[in-house]
């Protein structure tokens, strides 16, 4: 009687968990590492155990960092009364890099969607009330993605945050319908950030 190959097995529904991996491209990677790179393999394994040990959400922005409070948060000299909310990590390096954006960020880490089980409770988005309310923030610059989940979720976000007495605005509306932020170019990001349109004063 055979054998089943278990931890092969194992391995490649881990490897599917990626996003945009599907069978193949899970078994190609599988047979990558254990036939040609071990060692890079290993170093997956330390790297990753490591990240789950050490990387936590920020309390105030809920990006992904070491400490309770990431290094932009606790920056003095950042302008605390503008705040862009984002969809990822990847979208502050974005803006970071444009340096179009003084002030403080909050990242959704997602899209909001109600039909997929992602309310706007499940953003974290309580800690960025609580923010709201002690009187710091005056305008909220919405920088979700120019496609249908993000043009989605700055409608869901607005309708929660209108009522709060702060400017709200949102990215023009220059780029094209599916425009994800980290894949526009910084100069592009910075004219979107100075023409944003004002939704309400
Ligand atoms: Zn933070």
């Amino acid at each position: 009687m055979t054998k089943k190959n278990d931890a092969l097995a194992e391995l490649i529904a881990a490897l599917k968990t990626l996003p945009s991996v599907g069978v193949k491209s899970a078994q190609r990677m599988a047979y990558h590492l254990l036939q040609h790179d071990r060692e890079g393999a290993g170093r997956i394994v330390t790297t990753l155990q490591n990240a789950l040990k050490q990387i936590i959400h920020c309390r105030l922005c809920n990006t992904l960092c070491e400490h309770e409070i990431c290094h932009l948060c606790s920056d003095e000299k950042r302008d605390h009364s503008r705040l862009m909310i984002v969809h990822m990590p990847s979208d502050v390096i974005s803006m970071e890099s444009a340096n179009c954006h003084d002030g403080l960020y909050f990242v959704l880490m997602g899209y909001i969607d109600p039909t997929q089980n992602r309310d706007i409770h499940s953003t974290g988005l309580e800690k960025l009330l609580d923010r709201i309310e002690t009187g710091e923030i005056t305008e909220i610059i919405i920088a979700t993605n120019f496609t249908a989940e993000g043009n989605a979720t700055a409608h869901i976000l607005y309708e929660a945050l209108k009522n709060y007495p702060c400017k709200i605005s949102r990215l023009s509306q220059g780029m094209p319908l599916g425009s994800e932020l980290e894949y526009i170019d910084s100069g592009t990001l910075a004219q979107a950030v100075y023409e944003r349109k004002c939704l309400k004063n």
